[in-house]
């Protein structure tokens, strides 16, 4: 496996797998790799010859008040890790490599940004974009693999990979959970016991939403109204959101009559954290 920390070296490292391997397989990550990320790496690996796995907290995509400073780092377990699965190249870029002057162009995605997390963490949506669209440029991957876990995020950077026709087929892997339902995150260190219990209401929400749906429940306030009280019910009272969108443009509906997406996003403790499910009201699994 190929450490590469500036970006002549991944470029390098890149062109010279591009030699032997028919396609070049990227996947984006801000580090302290857990099981979630390993699954996107065999997603990666099952399609392509050459895999790509960067990381790199990046600054512009956390909010003054949000968790940059305190944003977990491992970079020995992360390479460790690396290495085991068999990845290609690792890139681990400083701030300074990535941004040596403060960028003066950001990508913004507009419709897709204004529902969900959009409105709660302003300017999030142009730094994760402008960031991709950086290590598209850096890396030029044929394809490049998300989690459904930030199933905004996913929908965000396909539509910004096929507006500005990038040469890069954005994929979306599904959400991997811990065996008691709890949605993988990085962030899932900050909690406590308690606060880790208590996290478990985001899935019993979403899980009742679903019963609500399949049962034939057609209003959308209904559902967020009962997702809300199943999180109150386990003490989770700061809720950014508790939404049913349609699951392409994640824009409201008006009435659920075909699959839609129900997204949680909720304060536990210091943690924001986020989690969402398909649903189809015919009770096919999303
Ligand atoms: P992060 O390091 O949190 O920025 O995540 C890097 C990639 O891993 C993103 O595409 C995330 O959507 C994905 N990811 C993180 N957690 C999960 C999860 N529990 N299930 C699926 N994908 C995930």
């Amino acid at each position: 496996m190929q450490v590469a920390r500036t970006i002549g070296e991944v470029r390098r490292f890149v062109a010279a797998g591009r030699r032997r391997a028919a396609s070049v397989g990227l996947v984006p990550t801000m580090g302290a790799l857990h099981a979630a990320h390993l699954n996107l790496v065999r997603a990666c690996q099952r399609d392509e010859n050459f895999t790509v796995v960067s990381i790199f907290v990046n600054p512009t995509q956390f909010g003054p008040n949000e968790d940059l400073a305190r944003y977990p780092r491992d970079e020995a377990g992360d390479l460790e890790k690396c290495g085991q699965a068999g990845v290609d190249v690792v890139f681990l870029p400083s701030a300074a490599e990535m941004y040596p002057q403060p960028s003066e162009t950001e990508i913004a995605v507009s419709a897709l940004t204004r529902t969900l997390c959009g409105p709660h963490r302003p300017g999030h949506f142009e730094g994760v974009a402008t960031v991709v669209a950086k290590l598209f440029n850096i890396v030029q991957p044929d394809r490049a693999y998300f989690g459904e876990k930030d199933f905004q995020q996913f929908r965000v950077l396909q539509r910004m990979a096929a507006d500005l026709n990038f040469p890069v087929e954005v994929i979306g892997c599904p959400l991997v959970r811990e065996p008691d339902g709890l949605a993988m995150s990085s962030r899932n260190a900050y909690l406590s016991t308690d606060e880790r219990r208590q996290a478990l209401g985001l899935i019993a929400a979403l899980q009742h939403g679903r019963e609500l749906i399949t049962g034939g429940e057609q209003s959308p306030v209904v559902v967020e109204d009962a997702m809300l009280t199943v999180l109150r019910g386990n003490r989770i009272a700061e809720v950014d959101y508790a939404s049913v969108v349609e699951p392409e443009r994640l824009q409201p509906v008006e009435r659920i009559a075909g699959r839609v997406l129900l997204a949680i996003a909720a304060q536990v403790g210091t943690t924001r954290l986020i989690d969402n499910l398909l649903v189809d009201p015919s009770g096919a699994s999303g």
